[in-house]
């Protein structure tokens, strides 16, 4: 595995290279979530690119940027054995007074982007800025975050990028906890409480399975098993993100975002 600190050293590695470009761009603190993106582009791609890189754009003021785990050691063995070719590792992806990329109001500035306004301006920019660098041909994001892949699935189509996006389905523990590198702030106590989102979740993709399509029943029934924990929002909206009052099959994601204790959790569900 080739490991390229700078743009200019990922560019030497890459214009050598032949076929397929399959990238992975993460911020570290690799988890088993991690891993099936990395998988997945080590089986459709000739070339396989990891990135690590904790963008400091995307948090905000009072956010956890300083302590965002670090995991540099055990993130490189994950890459190596996972079968990654080039780990894009930079020191700083930025300079002074840039240009950069604003997200839609009607997709960026509500629900994650309402929690936390100008998050995804700044994750626009570096997804952005790491697309140009590796110039993939399939790129691996998560539906975790699914306000985030269908903004970056907005811009790729904007502005007029060729390249193929490919969601992939979120990783579980097996109680259910969608895996998540702020999972490792949780003490036991919060832990079991996180198990919250999940079962708020399932419980609604149960009601959609008994035929309870209306999103106000859904989601009062979400804030009961979510008690009492400090609910930011819990939606449900189509796949452009729209708020909608009955559910459609093959057209709905369901989120909630809470926090339990200090951690700040997300997750949802696709129907
Ligand atoms: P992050 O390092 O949190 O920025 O995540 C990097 C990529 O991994 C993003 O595309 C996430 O959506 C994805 N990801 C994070 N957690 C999971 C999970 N539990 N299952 C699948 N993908 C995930």
């Amino acid at each position: 595995m080739i490991i390229a600190r700078t743009v200019k050293e990922l560019r030497e590695v890459l214009d050598c290279s032949l076929g397929s470009i399959g990238f992975v761009p993460t911020m570290g603190a690799l988890h088993i979530g991690h891993r099936t993106l990395i998988e997945a582009a080590r089986k459709e791609n000739d070339v396989v690119v990891v990135s690590i890189y904790i963008n400091p754009t995307q948090f905000l003021a009072g956010e956890d940027l300083s302590k965002y785990p670090r995991r540099e050691e055990a993130d490189f063995k994950i890459c190596e054995l996972s079968g990654v070719d080039v780990l894009f590792y930079p020191e700083s992806m930025y300079e002074a007074d840039e240009v950069s990329v604003c997200a839609p109001a009607i997709r960026g500035y509500i629900l994650e982007g309402a929690s936390r306004p100008g998050h995804f301006d700044g994750m626009l920019t570096v997804v952005m800025k790491l697309l140009n660098a590796v110039r993939p041909t399939k790129v691996y994001f998560g539906k975790k975050d699914a306000q985030q892949l269908t903004l970056i699935t907005q811009m790729v189509r904007n502005f007029l990028l060729n390249i193929e996006i490919v969601p992939m389905e979120t990783v579980r523990e097996k109680d259910g906890l969608a895996l998540s590198s702020r999972n490792v702030y949780l003490n036991d106590e919060e832990r079991q409480e996180a198990l919250k989102l999940s079962s708020a979740l399932k419980s609604a993709t149960k009601m959609v399975m008994q035929g309870n399509l209306k999103s106000d029943e859904i989601q009062t029934a979400m804030m009961a098993i979510l008690d009492p924990l400090e609910v930011e929002y819990v939606a449900v909206v189509n796949r452009a993100f729209e708020s909608i009052s009955d559910v459609i099959i093959g057209d709905t994601i369901v989120l909630v975002a809470a926090r339990v204790g200090k951690t700040r959790l997300i997750d949802n569900v696709w129907m």
